[in-house]
């Protein structure tokens, strides 16, 4: 049943839950990306309203942030949409605000980064200041993103040493985030991309007059097989209080255990605060594991090394974007069962942690 939820293409996806949305009642707007998807189909991100329009509480979920890592967060979505949880919510006085493929030219042409090569998840900065320096990533790029691909016997060996050298490195670690190499991983940018413009608008619009705002932003790609690790970042005492009160032990608080992720600038949900700054945020990413971490970072590796060389044989392009999409979407019926089982039940913690407050 769980599988029946996951879509095979980014196209697929987004019909089913345009669908759904309008069967469940939910007001529907589209913000259109400029470029195609990898069919030449419309691409965009899609959001759907329920519940009570003017509630003064607001429970987010966004998908996609990273391509096709919304293979998993849009499953997660339209099992909500056909869950009697949502009406749970409305009953409660809760809106809820799903937004759709937040990174819809990543997720239709199964690359994590955007058209630009940008990582969006390090891109909600405030880039009148500087994006901080990343040592750690620096002495590993040209490794990282070797001149031809595949990688050569040689390269893999050296980048394989790096990484045990590197590896008790975290904050900054190799994946926070860069500034340096618009070829590489976790690059940052140097202006808001069209999907933070989206974001920030969508939030604008649907976010002000609420007095507390959950916001879950699903991942893939880190983690145990299947697992879904809460992570939770650095906030206030007040927030932080609210967020364990609601989700848990299991809760993983990044200033204080050690979570899956090193601790990254730009994330997407830090621009909440700033677009809704009368309500109360309690924000949090859902990070499941896929495949083992060599296997996710070669992929990513492969998709560096494209957006470098544009004029790469096709079959080659097919054999990385597959190995992009294998990396961070699970095609199993048990993986998909564990996704969805947790999200559940995070959704319903969020629901249950509203109502409590005032
Ligand atoms: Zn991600």
């Amino acid at each position: 049943m769980s599988a029946a939820f996951f879509s095979a293409t980014y196209g697929e996806a987004r019909q089913r839950f345009l669908d759904a949305a309008r069967r469940a009642g939910a007001t529907v707007q589209h913000h259109v990306h400029p470029l195609k998807g990898a069919a030449g189909e419309e691409i965009g991100t899609d959001t759907a309203l329920l519940g009570p329009a003017d509630a003064a509480k607001l429970f987010i979920v966004s998908s996609g942030t990273h391509g096709p890592e919304g293979f998993s967060g849009s499953a997660c979505q339209l099992a909500l949409l056909n869950d009697e949880l949502a009406k749970r919510a409305a009953d409660r006085g809760i809106a809820l605000l799903l937004i759709h493929a937040v990174n819809p030219f990543g997720f239709s042409h199964l690359k994590r980064t955007n058209e630009d090569n940008i990582d969006l998840n390090r891109n909600f900065n405030d880039f009148a200041t500087p994006y901080p320096d990343n040592p750690v990533y620096e002495q590993i790029h040209g490794l990282l993103v070797p001149a031809q691909w595949p990688p050569s016997a040689d390269n893999e060996e050296q980048l394989n040493a790096a990484m045990v050298r590197l590896a008790g490195q975290r904050n900054p670690g190799v994946s926070s985030g860069q500034n340096k190499h618009s070829d590489g991983l976790f690059y940052c940018g140097t202006a808001p991309a069209w999907s933070n413009r989206t974001i920030r608008s969508i939030l604008r619009a649907q976010g002000t007059n609420r007095r507390h705002i959950a916001w879950i932003d699903v991942h893939t790609g880190l983690g145990p097989y299947g697992h879904g690790e809460k992570i939770f970042g650095r906030h206030s005492e007040e927030t932080t209080r609210r967020a364990k009160a609601w989700w848990g032990a299991d809760l993983i608080v990044s200033t204080v255990t050690e979570s899956v992720s090193p601790r990254t600038v730009g994330h997407i949900t830090g621009c909440a605060p700033e677009e809704c700054p009368d309500a109360a945020i309690t924000p949090t990413t859902l990070e499941y594991g896929t495949v083992p971490n060599p296997v996710v970072r070669r992929a990513l590796r492969g998709e560096a090394w494209l957006a470098g060389h544009p004029d790469a044989p096709e079959a080659l392009v097919r054999e990385v974007r597959k190995s992009v999409r294998d990396a961070f979407f699970v095609d199993a019926d048990d993986w998909k069962g564990m996704i969805l089982g947790q999200f559940r039940s995070y959704a319903l913690q969020t629901i249950n942690g509203l109502t409590t407050e005032e």
